[in-house]
């Protein structure tokens, strides 16, 4: 009994996502001995998720393991390919599979979806016992992550608040940052050499309008669709803030100016060509800024701005990089903030 107190003290001590999952899956390591003990989440498009492994530990592992965050979609098994954790999914409801291991998968949901699976192999079945401390411990991690998504998350749109930004920002800095003590692993850091992190201002043209003409009520909904069409443009790793009003904000990581830009107007076009109910046609301005050593939040911030200052200026509905503009000697560079090029 006092096992499960101390795992769920722990289990609720972090606020990171990541740790919270890797601690969970540690934790019933401990208390049920199973052959292995995983978190996967269901990503992806409707009609194509994909499975995520979020921490997944066996008996003679002495860690938990789990998919890198910038893992890309296509890589990951397609949900059918677990048919017991798809079903568990779907239905929202523990099923059991008994074969020589037998594999039982319990629903994580939150307050809105079941976002992932709790799949647990034993060489016996789970006794009832078992099964409702499976059950009790996901309650309160459910309630854990409702009480972590009301401080972090915008309630509109569901997207990151501003306030979480400043955070990611120094955890994206310091992962690129050579020298910064970040231990990555070989693959890791093969993967990552090619890709540079970059942040992306999007601002709403002629929002104002939307209100006066339509109401309030009208323009919150176009921030909600605008929400999900974000989504659907950005990929697994990107982060999408809102940043207040009708301001957003991306962090991700792409490879060149050119690949970020290709982001950023696949998004734009995506806005434009997109009927928004009552409304109609809505478009966006976007700039955006590779991130470099010694930023600062609001200094990257303050460039991917003036970027859409700009866009702004030259006929909205547009995507502009501020380094092009820059190069460009439309406005010079401010290295206030910095003066050393990541890469
Ligand atoms: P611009 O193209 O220059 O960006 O024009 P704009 O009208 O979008 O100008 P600006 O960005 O300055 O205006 C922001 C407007 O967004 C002001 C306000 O009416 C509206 N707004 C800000 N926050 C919210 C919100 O939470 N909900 C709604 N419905 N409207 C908001
Ligand atoms: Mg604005
Ligand atoms: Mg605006």
């Amino acid at each position: 009994m006092s096992q499960v107190v101390d795992h769920l003290a722990e289990l609720t001590g972090y606020r990171d996502r990541d740790v919270l999952d890797v601690t969970l899956v540690g934790a019933l390591r401990e208390m049920l001995h199973p052959r292995a003990v995983a978190i996967y989440r269901c990503v992806g498009d409707a009609g194509a998720e994909r499975w995520l492994t979020r921490a997944r530990q066996r008996h003679d592992e002495a860690a938990a393991s789990a998919d890198p965050l910038w893992t890309e979609l296509d890589t990951l098994p397609p949900a059918s390919a677990h048919p017991l954790r798809e079903q568990c999914w779907r239905m929202g409801q523990v099923y059991a599979e008994l074969d020589a291991v037998t594999t039982t998968c319990f629903p994580m949901s939150t307050d809105r979806e079941v976002a992932g699976v709790l799949e647990i192999e034993t060489d016996q079945p789970l006794s009832r016992e078992s099964q409702q401390l499976v059950a009790g411990i996901l309650k309160v991690y459910r309630n854990f992550l409702g009480l972590l998504d009301y401080s972090e998350r915008d309630t509109l749109t569901g997207l990151l608040n501003r306030k979480t930004f400043d955070d990611a920002f120094l955890r994206s800095a310091a992962v690129l940052a050579p020298g910064s003590g970040t231990p990555m692993e070989g693959e890791e850091r093969r993967h990552r050499s090619g890709a540079q992190s970059w942040l992306g201002v999007i601002d709403i043209d002629l929002f104002k309008s939307v209100n006066d003409n339509y109401g309030h009520l009208i323009g919150d909904e176009v921030l909600l669709l605008l929400s999900r069409l974000m989504r659907g443009c950005f990929r697994l790793h990107d982060q999408l803030y809102r940043f207040g009003g009708e301001e957003f904000v991306v962090l991700l990581r792409a490879r060149s100016d050119a690949d970020c830009g290709a982001a950023f107007e696949r998004l734009r076009q995506t806005v434009q060509g997109y009927a928004f109910p009552q409304v109609g046609r809505i478009t966006v301005s976007v700039g955006y800024t590779r991130l470099r050593a010694g930023d600062s939040p609001a200094g990257a911030f303050e460039r991917a701005d003036k970027a859409v200052y700009h866009a702004k200026q030259t006929g909205r509905n547009r995507v502009e990089s501020h380094q092009a503009l820059v190069d460009r000697g439309v406005f010079a560079d401010d290295l206030r903030e910095s003066d050393v090029e990541l890469f």
